[in-house]
């Protein structure tokens, strides 16, 4: 699945259109019918229905639903909240037919006569504004949206809440805060945003029949889903030893075990073939005596004998080590170890940060795990900035250090060091607890360790990690109340068994 921004859902539209053979009458049919089909099925038929139309191609998906939800037998009525020559093209159209199947279409000058006439509707049907919105929102619609979100009634969103950006880069002035909003064809940016999704509601997106050649851009975020997973996580081989699934190096603990603890659990209960512990000498028996099933050295080791790492497949590092002064030395090495893949976390990024950007002569990626603090942390901007602009800001700092950055959170943004764009979108709020990313950089380790492509791999674990959490809440086995970080690793069995 696609996430796309505005310019990007405009391209694909004239693509279909100019090499596809549709036309945007015919679009906006599919939008329209494809819509009025689920309101069909999940409206009672009493409920009477307003439809706010505006003047462009959201109105005109409006239009096209009025006619069907009418020839359903549904009450509707259709507010035009623009004057009648704004309308025209495709739009003006679709109101003509509206008109020749006899429907009503009122049009209001002021706004009060307007919200005094919603009043007695029991949904509303938002196709005020799409993805075509510049600026701050003009009057009536700005009352309109206003009054409307005052109300504890049903908004059906077009594709987008009205006022709502498609794009991060835009500003948010007003908008329409929906119950449900269908989404025509690709999710749109805003949507994975904290500032956006909020005014989505409930969503689900409706395919409008754009062939798929016209989709070539490679520049498209992916979400990744259930099917990604299912056709790239490497099914067991039957003749397989342990050495086939990886040997991983976790460094961390100096300070806080428990969270080398969780990352080694979690590795190990993802299918990594041997993971080895490297912690502080008094750490090592804590640690050992939670996880009976890795290997212990002392981290030190590994600036001793420097290339002993070079026997593993994937390292990662960071997790419980502190932030005081940490040596230089191991970080080093790790960044010359130029063919072994690097994930670093937590205060691990502290002190990674005076050695980036990664010198193009490493071969193998290095992958950052920030939160929002972290990645203010690492470059300078702050948190509100990157809440502001995730997928701008992380494209930005992946490419210019060469680095992998997983950006952590209700939505989780991968970029790779080519600007390429992943969301992940699994998992609850039962994971905003300490010890939740130990968690992921094991499952991480582990699936890098497993020969994917770092890409999948990187995916994979995010998409599990946050599935383990929905699937406990949701079978009942916790709430995201009691949920633990190490419930989290109980739960990888549940989400195994679903994807196979
Ligand atoms: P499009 O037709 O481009 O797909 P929309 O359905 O979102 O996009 O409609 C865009 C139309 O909405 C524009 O033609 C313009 O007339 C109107 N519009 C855009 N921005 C605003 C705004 N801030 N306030 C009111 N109307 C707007
Ligand atoms: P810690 O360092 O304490 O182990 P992090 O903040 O590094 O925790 O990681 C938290 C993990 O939990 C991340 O993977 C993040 O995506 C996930 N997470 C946190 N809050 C939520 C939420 N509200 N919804 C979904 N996932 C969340
Ligand atoms: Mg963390």
């Amino acid at each position: 699945m696609y996430i796309v921004t505005a310019e990007e859902m405009y391209e694909l539209d004239r693509h279909a259109i100019e090499q596809g053979g549709m036309s945007g009458q015919l679009l906006m049919e599919n939008a329209g019918r494809s819509i009025a089909e689920r309101i069909i099925q999940s409206e009672c038929k009493t409920n009477s229905i307003a439809i706010l139309v505006g003047s462009g191609n959201n109105g005109g998906d409006g239009f096209v639903i009025a006619r069907y939800l009418m020839q359903a037998g549904f009450s509707i009525h259709v507010f035009q909240v623009v004057p009648n020559e704004k309308i025209n093209g495709d739009a003006l159209f679709h109101k003509q037919l509206f008109l020749l199947q006899n429907g009503v279409c009122s049009f209001m000058e002021s706004p009060e006569e307007f919200i005094k006439e919603l009043e007695p509707f029991d949904v509303i049907v938002d196709a005020m504004l799409g993805i075509g919105v510049k600026g701050k929102v003009r009057s009536p619609m700005k009352e309109i949206i206003a009054s409307i979100n005052q109300w504890s009634k049903k908004v059906i969103a077009l594709d987008i809440p009205s006022g709502l950006p498609a794009d991060e880069q835009t500003a948010l002035d007003i908008s329409v805060k929906a119950t449900k909003t269908y989404v025509v064809e690709a999710p749109k940016q805003s949507l994975f945003t904290e500032w956006g999704a909020p005014y989505y509601g409930e969503w689900e997106v409706v395919s409008i029949g754009i062939p798929s050649i016209s989709y070539q851009s490679n520049s498209y975020v992916k979400k990744w889903t259930k099917e990604d997973i299912a056709s790239t996580l490497p099914r067991r081989d039957r003749f397989a030893h342990k050495g086939t699934h990886g040997k991983g190096l976790l460094i961390g603990g100096h300070k806080m075990p428990g969270s080398v603890v969780l990352a080694t659990k979690a590795a190990l209960r993802s299918g990594a073939g041997l993971i080895t512990v490297a912690t502080e000498k008094d750490t090592i028996p804590i640690i050992a005596s939670h996880c009976i099933e890795a290997m212990y050295e002392q981290w030190n080791h590994f600036i001793i004998n420097r290339n002993d790492v070079q026997r593993f497949d994937a390292i990662a590092m960071g997790m419980g080590v502190g932030k005081e002064p940490f040596s230089k030395d191991i970080m080093n090495n790790l960044l010359e170890q130029k063919e072994i893949p690097i994930i670093v976390d937590a205060d691990g990024l502290t002190h990674l940060k005076p050695l980036l950007p990664i010198r193009e002569e490493r071969i193998a990626p290095v992958i950052l795990t920030p939160h929002f603090g972290e990645i203010a942390m690492l470059s300078g901007k702050t948190i509100s900035e990157w809440k502001r602009s995730p997928f701008f800001l992380a494209k930005q700092y992946a490419m210019t250090n060469n680095v992998y950055i997983v950006l952590k959170g209700k939505f989780t943004i991968i970029t790779c060091p080519d600007g390429t764009q992943y969301v992940s979108d699994t998992g609850n709020a039962g994971l905003a607890k300490g010890g939740s990313g130990d968690v992921l950089a094991g499952i991480m380790l582990s699936m890098i360790m497993q020969n994917q492509s770092i890409t999948e791999a990187i995916c994979n674990a995010c998409y599990i990690h946050g599935k383990s959490a929905e699937l406990l809440v949701e079978s009942g086995q916790h709430t995201e109340y009691d949920l633990l970080a190490s419930d989290v690793i109980d739960g990888l069995s549940q989400v195994f068994r679903t994807i196979f």
